[in-house]
């Protein structure tokens, strides 16, 4: 495979070229030699490279609902606008969508998704297409969901690109009965499988499961076996410190989405518990409806500030911490070797221009990118050894804007005639 030469780029604030081979950072070090026929790179000295982002919690193609509907109560928000118009999704939005949501990743420096939505036969073709890795759940709901591809998605899977990957996606607690959760917790413990949940996301989810269950939504899924190294634990706010030492001694994975449980009003991530008992976080977005965007550099602030105030203590959650679990442990939580720009590991990472007004000075370049700088900063993003935007272009943009704006147009034209 025909390797890529990085020259002159900032690493550790010294310069260094990089190869790129077979998907990997083969070597780094000064003056490499190009070989024949390799891709060459020119970094002039101004572009540093960082780890890139994993987003863990998202659900792509609702960038289409966008700013639809904004400042209502979580419940009337979902029953009397969300809702109503997610019926009216058709395959082609939810490809027009995911198209549209990895195209805004791809600019703030996102390499991969980890995504729960339904017609996932798209978001896989989307991600396919644009070359970014994703986690593709398979969604479980038991008020019955037509829409969605599992039986697709399990007969396609070994076809996938290694970019792609799917976890057992049960949606929550209060959505999907016990008995297809405990069944979901064997089937993970047999393949062992990637598991996606919401979990304790309102104080109404964490009364209504100790009302139901006598146990906290912890200790429930913990019972059905699905607290396991590889659950994913969207939003995690209503937690006790018992529950806490379990997710710690279940080593399962935490997610913190500050910009969305802000939106919604749900509360507060009790982050500064779950690092002093060693447990696992990751930083997601969740959908762009409760966000509204999908930038992980907004999220990675927004995490930091909310745990300074909230702990009134502004040494938890300092920049390298945070930035830290918005790649190397997001990485991490799905089995990637990646998010640490080091020989062996999987080529993923972002190119940031020094050379603008947030990067300027430039004492401290992560401290710049978590608390001062904004998407734009970011000139190139390469995944898998692969340039997805290089200085700042990503093939079909103008295209995938258009059909996006077409398709939520027609979307809300649907809704109407109904
Ligand atoms: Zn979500």
């Amino acid at each position: 495979m025909k390797s890529l030469l990085l020259k002159n780029v900032i690493l550790a604030r010294k310069n260094t070229d990089i190869r790129i081979r077979n998907g990997q950072f083969e070597k780094i070090a000064q003056n490499l030699t190009p070989e024949d026929g390799e891709d060459l790179f020119h970094a002039n000295g101004t572009l540093a490279i960082l780890p890139a982002f994993y987003n863990a919690h998202t659900h792509a193609a609702m960038t289409l609902m966008r700013g639809y509907a904004d400042d209502l109560e979580l419940f009337r928000w979902l029953s009397e606008m969300i809702w109503p118009l997610e019926a009216q999704l058709t395959p082609e939005d939810v490809y027009n969508g995911s198209r549209l949501a990895i195209l805004e990743m791809i600019r703030s420096g996102t390499v991969f998704f980890n995504d729960m939505y339904w017609f996932q036969k798209q978001t896989v073709r989307a991600a396919e297409e644009m070359g970014i890795r994703a986690c593709i759940g398979l969604l479980q709901l038991s008020n019955g969901n037509d829409n969605t591809d599992n039986e697709w998605l399990k007969e396609n899977r070994n076809s996938f690109s290694s970019r792609i990957q799917t976890a057992l996606a049960p949606h929550a607690i209060y959505t999907v009965d016990t008995e297809t959760l405990r069944k979901t917790g064997e089937i993970a413990s047999g393949q062992n499988a990637l598991i996606h949940i919401h979990l304790a996301e309102t104080k109404k989810e964490f009364d209504d499961c100790i009302n139901q269950h006598n146990m906290t939504p912890v200790q429930y899924l913990d019972t059905l076996g699905l607290l396991t190294p590889r659950t994913i634990l969207a939003h995690s706010i209503y937690l006790t410190e018992d529950d806490i030492k379990l997710i710690a001694k279940r080593n399962s994975i935490t997610v913190h989405m500050p910009a969305s449980n802000m939106k919604l009003a749900s509360g507060r991530f009790p982050g500064e518990t779950i690092l002093k008992h060693h447990s696992r976080i990751a930083l997601g977005t969740d959908g762009a409806c409760s966000n509204n965007n999908l930038s992980m550099i907004e999220e990675m602030k927004l995490a930091a500030l909310l745990a300074k105030l909230g702990s009134e203590n502004p040494e938890t959650f300092p920049a390298p911490l945070v930035y830290d679990m918005a790649s190397r442990r997001g990485a991490e939580a799905f089995g990637l070797h990646a998010g640490v720009i080091q020989e062996g590991y999987l080529a993923d990472a972002i190119l940031v221009d020094l050379n603008t007004p947030t990067m300027t000075p430039d004492f401290h370049t992560i401290s710049n990118m978590v608390y001062a700088a904004d998407p734009s900063v970011i000139d190139s993003v390469i995944c898998d050894g692969k340039f997805l935007m290089k200085h700042r272009v990503i093939d079909g943009e103008q295209e995938i804007l258009a059909a996006a704006r077409e398709s939520a147009h027609k979307l809300v034209e649907r809704l109407k005639k109904c």
